[in-house]
């Protein structure tokens, strides 16, 4: 009895293993849909000097608020009014300290909104390592077929990207179903107390929005060992920071002689001395 259903087990085990054998043998990959984008007739040249002269704004970040320019905040502010009109006119702007919150409503207010966000804040060129710039970091110069300067990747390209893209739409007379606010902050490298307050304004109004999506990585090449195709990465999280201070303590003595164990040692790797 016992013998024949042991044999009825490994039988019915062997005939599952079969069907999965042959179910992923049979299995092929699914192919691949790649959806048709819609070609922009966007003006790249007049794109490029925008983004170029965005550059000359030195809009720099410093750790230290007292060095805080607000003529170079005010005046790309005045400049992205003057470039951008239409996205101007088309949409309601909020100014939160120096961050920029634009809303674009939409033709449905039943649908939840959506943000998209971008800074237009950089961080400083660390001293010393001017001589090491091609082209000098704010001069928005144009060469070699590339656009030079701080902010040219992160994260100017991304505020003047959306005016230009909003711009070609709303020229287009395009008006979204879903109403778009537009979130250029002024302080991203230091924190982001633009954005906070941006929460707090979407918090204080009932707004749920449906998602949001922010600064992300570039497109590069030979970034990833063993690419050498052309990558667009998603960034789907961020490092947050962290101070922590470390306190070991222990029996006295000479470093030159120490005992097994001791607060000197810690398993970090490191060549820190904890503190006695
Ligand atoms: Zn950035």
């Amino acid at each position: 009895m016992l013998k024949k259903l042991l044999l009825s087990f490994v039988l019915i085990i062997g005939a599952l293993l079969s069907i999965a054998l042959v179910r992923t043998l049979m299995h092929s990959a699914p192919e691949p849909t790649v959806n048709v984008g819609v070609t922009a007739d966007i003006d790249g040249e007049a794109a490029t000097n925008n983004l170029a002269a965005s550059i000359r704004f030195k809009t720099i970040s410093h750790q230290d608020k007292e060095k805080f320019s607000p003529q170079e905040f005010e005046g790309f502010i005045k400049w992205a009014a003057d470039t951008y009109p239409e996205f101007h006119s088309a949409m309601q702007l909020e100014m939160l300290e120096y961050t920029l919150l634009f809303k674009w409503e939409g033709s449905d207010n039943s649908l939840a909104p959506i943000l998209l966000t971008a800074h237009y804040d950089v961080v400083p060129v660390i001293p010393g390592t001017e001589s090491i710039w091609e082209e000098e970091p704010f001069a928005g110069v144009i060469s070699n077929n590339r656009i030079w300067g701080r902010g040219a990747l992160d994260d100017k390209s991304g505020v003047v990207g959306m005016m230009e893209a909003a711009t070609y739409l709303i020229k287009n007379n395009f008006q979204p179903t879903r109403t778009v606010y537009f979130s250029f902050g002024h302080d991203e490298e230091i924190g982001g107390g633009g954005a906070a307050q941006v929460t707090e304004k979407l918090k204080q109004e009932g707004v749920q929005l449906q998602w949001s999506l922010d600064e992300g990585s570039f497109v590069s090449r030979g970034f990833f060992p063993g690419v050498d195709k052309l990558v667009a990465a998603i960034n789907v999280a961020e490092k947050g920071i962290m101070n922590l201070l470390i306190v070991a303590k222990a029996k006295g003595g000479h470093s030159s002689t120490p005992p097994e164990e001791n607060s000197r040692e810690h398993s970090c790797g490191c060549s820190h001395q904890a503190r006695k």
